[in-house]
């Protein structure tokens, strides 16, 4: 069973064809700049195999559905020949940011699901109008295959309401849904269960801390295989210090800044969202050029580490106490997978309750999931490289039997 991995923004697509049978990847890419003059392609194909070949093409891409038809063409190409033509696809998932309170699993998308993600827009109205756009584009292209949504939120619908629940006058939850929702969820889910796949034990039976530290970060307290809380909350910018994102402030920041700085409300919340985070802090945003500026001595790259690390350990506090036992901490995502500084600043001080990390191991770089703590060490701590894509395959597959 072939399934096409889609994740749609404003102006980009990824995508991913994974053949079921061995979960091989036939090809993975981007179709970037929608709708400027430079668009531009990139697909690899066969990237896990000696056999890999990238195909680049430059060309203006006026929309979502040009660029999803470039990307078909390249896939159906004789030369190429990954699939002889469109219904050698079976099913299609998209990545949908927000699910709201509705769905709680991978959801075969239908009419009325549309609309309930539609209904959603203003809950995420950066994400769920793109996503829209590709499962539109989908849905004409191969009209054929079986289109699941697979949404950020839906695991964390297990959230109990004492976690969700701001301490707002209810009726906004009432009548507007403001509550923490908590994103990133396709990751969390598909590296607790590696995690568990890993120590040899049922999901069902773990407490896991995972921690999701790529442009955007997160952390999800798990308990029995469930979460239980998550730092990200109505949107994507509650919580750790993200690469361009604030993560938690003090809400009254917002009138400080429009009483005493003229901002109005897209301002600051442009500035929250964009110029925050580490690119805030010392105007970088990549962990690796924030080193780079350590070592040459720049305090404000410092700083900005410390920041995020502190951070982190702070949740890492927070979510003991949420769960009382803790059997594994997972690192994963660009920074979480790469980089032996922030994992070790992270836990660091954290001896005291169990968690020791064994420095050579966490120095040793590898792709594969590696164990990171040492023999004595109460909790588990691990590196376990994420795969969405996969993740959500292997959600399409469940949903279509
Ligand atoms: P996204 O949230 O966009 O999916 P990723 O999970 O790919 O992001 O993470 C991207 C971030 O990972 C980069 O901005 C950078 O900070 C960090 N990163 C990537 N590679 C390394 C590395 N080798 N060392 C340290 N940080 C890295």
């Amino acid at each position: 069973m072939k399934i096409l991995v889609i994740n749609s923004g404003s102006s980009s697509i990824k995508f991913q064809l994974i053949d079921m049978t061995d979960e091989s990847v036939l090809a993975a890419g981007l179709v970037e700049r929608i709708g400027d003059k430079d668009g531009f392609i990139q697909c690899t194909l066969r990237p896990e195999t000696t056999e890999k070949e990238i195909v680049v093409l430059r060309e203006n891409i006026a929309d979502h559905q040009s660029g999803m038809r470039m990307v078909v063409d390249i896939l159906i190409d004789s030369d190429t020949g990954i699939i002889p033509d469109r219904e050698a696809i079976r099913g299609i998932g998209h990545r949908v940011v927000h699910g709201g309170e509705v769905f709680y699993e991978p959801t075969l998308i239908t009419d009325d699901v549309l609309e309930v993600i539609e209904k959603n827009i203003p809950l995420a109205p950066l994400h769920n109008p793109p996503n829209l756009d590709g499962i539109r584009v989908a849905m004409e292209l191969f009209p054929v295959a079986e289109q699941v949504a697979v949404f950020d939120t839906a695991f964390h619908q297990s959230i109990p309401p004492y976690a969700y629940h701001y301490a707002l006058p209810y009726k906004f939850y009432e009548e507007q849904r403001i509550r923490r929702y908590g994103f990133h969820g396709t990751s969390h889910k598909y590296v607790a269960a590696e995690c568990a796949r890993l120590m040899d034990r049922p999901l069902a039976e773990l407490n896991l801390i995972t921690i999701h530290l790529g442009n955007g970060c997160s952390m999800t307290a798990i308990k029995n295989g469930r979460s239980v809380d998550t730092t990200l909350g109505l949107t994507p910018l509650e919580g750790l210090v993200m690469g361009t994102r604030s993560g938690d402030v003090d809400p009254a920041v917002h009138a400080f800044l429009a009483r005493n700085c003229d901002m109005d409300i897209e301002e600051i919340d442009t500035m929250l969202n964009r110029d925050s985070g580490l690119k805030g802090l010392c105007g970088m945003n990549d962990m690796r050029d924030i080193h780079a500026a350590i070592a040459q001595g720049s305090e404000r790259a410092r700083l900005a580490l410390d920041v995020q690390t502190y951070r982190n350990r702070k949740y890492i506090g927070a979510y003991m106490a949420v769960l009382g036992r803790v059997d594994a901490i997972v690192f994963t995502a660009g920074i979480g997978e790469n980089d032996a500084v922030v994992r070790a600043r992270t836990v660091d001080g954290l001896e005291p309750f169990g968690i020791l990390l064994d420095a050579a191991a966490n120095d040793h770089r590898v792709r594969e999931p590696s164990l990171l703590s040492r023999v004595d060490s109460r909790v588990q701590i691990w590196c376990i490289p994420t795969n969405e894509e996969l993740a959500i395959a292997r959600d399409v597959k469940s949903v279509l039997g």
